[in-house]
């Protein structure tokens, strides 16, 4: 009987060898970034109380109401992390990070998961990296932020991006557009979604990110929250334009930009790209005043932004920027023989402890599988070895890209090698 083969969940991917490289260079130019920003990582559970979550993100946000991963053990209940934000503000309050002063500057980088219908640019297990600047209500907190996170992409080259500005208020702003909305949509109700009628009473600012169809005219000629700031909302809004002028960081004012996650405050903004599909927002973030009171901490302003590296990394390939290459093979050890292959386990650390990327066949394959094994892998240098080579302290050195082959001691052959990075 065939035994069943196992396949990863749907929007699940396993990452091979080949795609490491691009991804630790990603992942390095993020810390290089963050390092001369100034943020310093955190890492937190993947799993998270689920209590946390759906006071963090809201109950009414698709997340929570129908994309967690989430199940019980004992009396506990977990959810895997859907995003960064309310972990990052958990572990703020959990271990009193307000207490060493001044403003928090954190980022992050990992897996986060929701059980999303999967398509191009959408999984079920993604990776984002984010930041948060939890502590300072300053609109100069925001435009940190915002810097750091169009640095990681002016880092990498990805300049062909659209960033979209919009203030979303304060809650007392809110409160007024929220029932300008809804006299503005009550008359139109019958011909709306029926994704958009169920957000009437809950959440009508959110009928604006709507993508049906029939949504799109009505939604043309709503309010806009602009009409609706309060002046200190406005006062924010208006450094933060003020500043990213200075700056030289372009953008677009978008006023149907309001963001799924109720904890949002003032600044909220999005980075697209118009290279990968439907699924076009490479990341977005804004403030979140009112998160960290929520989740049990003292009244505390914060900013953040999180991207998904899926997205980066389709924006990147779409632009044919190569992001990293693997580093090539420096020698492979081939042999001739038993005592040559004891000989060459015995000698990979000489090989190794010069800092050269070395290996040998663990296979006991013939010398030409080996040779064309060395070739598959790259390798720069192909290091021949049998029972005479062994006797005389006459080793041959092949050049892997030339073809040529020398003579050497097995010092001089180190040496040489050792010499040639
Ligand atoms: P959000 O936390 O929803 O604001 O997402 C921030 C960014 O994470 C998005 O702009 C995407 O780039 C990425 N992202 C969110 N959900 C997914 C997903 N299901 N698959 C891939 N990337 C995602």
């Amino acid at each position: 009987m065939a035994v069943k083969k196992y396949q990863t969940h749907h929007g699940m991917h396993d990452l091979l060898p080949d795609e490491i490289a691009t991804w630790q260079k990603l992942e390095s130019i993020i810390h290089d970034v963050a390092d001369r920003h100034h943020f310093k990582e955190i890492r937190t559970p993947i799993l998270e109380p689920t209590e946390l979550i759906a006071r963090g993100i809201g109950q009414l946000t698709d997340i929570v109401s129908k994309e967690m991963f989430s199940f019980e053990r004992g009396e506990d209940q977990y959810v895997l992390r859907p995003e960064g934000t309310a972990p990052v503000a958990r572990a703020y309050v959990q271990h009193s990070l307000h207490q060493r002063g001044g403003s928090q500057k954190l980022f992050y980088i990992g897996p986060f998961f929701r059980a999303e219908r999967p398509q191009k640019g959408r999984q079920r297990q993604f990776h984002q990296f984010g930041a948060e600047l939890i502590g300072s209500p300053d609109p100069m907190a925001d435009i940190e932020i915002i810097s750091f996170m169009m640095d990681i992409y002016n880092e990498i080259g990805l300049t062909d991006t659209s960033l979209k500005l919009n203030s979303v208020g304060n809650p007392e702003s809110r409160k007024q557009y929220k029932e300008a909305l809804q006299d503005y949509f009550r008359p139109h109700l019958n011909e709306m979604s029926e994704i958009s009628q169920n957000r009437f009473e809950t959440n009508p600012m959110r009928i604006l990110d709507s993508k049906e169809k029939e949504d799109q005219p009505i939604i043309e000629n709503a309010p806009k929250i602009a009409d609706y700031l309060t002046p200190e909302s406005q006062a924010h809004f208006d450094k933060v334009q003020r500043y990213l002028d200075q700056l030289g960081i372009p953008y677009e004012l978008d006023s149907r930009l309001v963001r799924g996650l109720d904890y949002y405050t003032e600044t909220a903004f999005e980075l697209i790209s118009d290279q990968i599909g439907s699924q076009d927002a490479l990341g977005g973030g804004g403030r979140y005043d009112l998160l960290i009171e929520e989740v049990g901490g003292p009244s505390t302003p914060a900013v953040g932004f999180a991207c998904g590296i899926e997205r980066l990394l389709l924006a990147a390939e779409a632009a044919n920027l190569q992001l990293g290459t693997s580093a090539p093979l420096d020698v492979y050890i081939v042999t001739r023989g038993e005592k040559a292959r004891e000989w060459a386990l015995n000698n990979l650390s000489t090989f190794r402890s010069k800092r050269l990327r070395t290996t040998m066949n663990f296979d006991g394959k013939s010398m030409k599988a080996q040779m064309k094994d060395a070739d598959r892998n790259a390798a720069r240098y192909c290091v021949i070895v049998g029972d005479d080579e062994l006797e005389t302290d006459r080793f041959t050195l092949r050049d892997m890209s030339s073809s040529e082959e020398q003579p050497y001691t097995f010092e001089d052959l180190i040496h040489t090698v050792a010499n040639s990075k």
